[in-house]
């Protein structure tokens, strides 16, 4: 009889626990059955101008949003029903306007925390380079528990980016960051990674710190070799593809048959990486649309991959997987008694 118990409340446990799992969206908390088709790396605004150059956003939140909600509304008539905004702090990140355009357009907008090491460091703050990795991760822990700027709006992942591997000091120190805080709060980390070796090194470093190789991103997957998507897969890192451009389908049609024939496609997230970027122009500011083959933005993957994927042999319960199943593990929170989360 005591046995019987015991395994009830083991059962019970677990449920209960699954059951407290959720996404953080910038309209808050969302229990992950609701998150629906996602696409994984979009961006609405951004800004290249480099850290602490000028006071952001640049524009008038009117420009941005008569210029991205008909997108977004677009989208969302399209069937997906969630984006996850990967605009890091210091590149244009505008989480009102996040906030703003979620409401409007009814899909849900993931933001995020963290710094952006990649291309010469040009996007870091200067107290990157002065302060420790726990310092630094103090400063990503405020967002997750009070809010982005005041806002009261909080992170759904850390965000993180570094060059070619493998990772250099900053790069490194800040991963580590992101590891602690990670640990803490149960966020995932994306990372913005220039190619293979610099995804094996972030491996590496997560397995050092004892993270769960599932709390990591490879983000921009497509700079790496079938082999190195297969090797990080199979150890339980999120293979993100996610810069489908009209201009190669193909290509992307052939990396994910690659990881089907390993039966890894519950490993795989896909996207397009499009959005916009803030022009000024002599003081005259305009955004305009990301030139990386898609004329028309987040459109590409409904409108001509997933075709070719059906035909290339794909079934439903395969695209289910990539663009329902698998966004909700990835960004999943479950809270433990060692986790902040108030
Ligand atoms: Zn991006």
């Amino acid at each position: 009889m005591r046995l019987v118990y015991l395994l009830f409340s083991a059962l019970l446990l677990v449920s209960c626990n699954s059951s407290r799992t959720y996404v953080m969206s910038v309209q808050g908390k969302l229990k992950p059955g609701k998150l629906g088709p996602t696409l994984v790396h979009e961006h609405i605004t951004t800004d290249f101008i480099g850290a602490e150059k000028v006071k952001q956003p640049q524009y008038e939140q009117d420009l941005a949003s008569s210029t991205i909600l008909p997108h977004l509304e677009a989208l969302k008539a399209r069937g997906i029903n969630t984006l996850v905004e990967c605009t890091p702090n210091h590149i244009g990140r505008d989480v009102r306007l996040l906030q703003s355009l979620s409401e409007r357009s009814g899909l849900n907008i993931l933001t995020n925390t963290g710094y952006y090491a990649a291309v010469d460091k040009k996007y870091l703050p200067q107290h990157v380079f002065e302060e420790d990795a726990a310092t630094i991760s103090a400063r990503w822990e405020k967002e997750w528990t009070d809010g982005i700027e005041g806002s009261g709006i909080r992170p759904g992942f850390i965000k993180l980016g570094v060059g070619r591997g493998p990772l250099d000091a900053v790069e490194e120190k800040l991963l580590v960051a992101g590891i602690m805080l990670s640990k803490k709060s149960g966020l995932p980390i994306y990372v913005h990674t220039g190619d293979g070796a610099a995804a094996q090194s972030e491996y590496e470093i997560i397995s050092r710190e004892e993270l769960a190789p599932e709390r990591l991103i490879w983000v921009h997957a497509q700079n790496g070799t079938d082999a190195e998507r297969i090797a990080l897969a199979q150890k339980g890192v999120w293979i993100s593809l996610d810069g489908v451009s009209a201009t190669r389908v193909d290509q992307y049609v052939e990396m994910i048959l690659a990881l089907k024939e390993k039966d890894l496609l519950s490993r795989l997230l896909i996207s397009h990486d499009d959005g916009w970027s803030v022009e000024n122009q002599k003081g005259e500011i305009s955004l305009k649309l990301f030139g990386n083959g898609n004329e028309i933005p987040y459109r590409t993957i409904s409108e001509q991959l997933i075709p070719e994927l059906k035909k290339r042999g794909l079934t439903a319960r395969e695209l289910d997987q990539i663009l329902i199943k698998n966004p909700p593990k990835a960004l999943g929170i479950t809270p433990s008694s060692r986790k902040v989360d108030r």
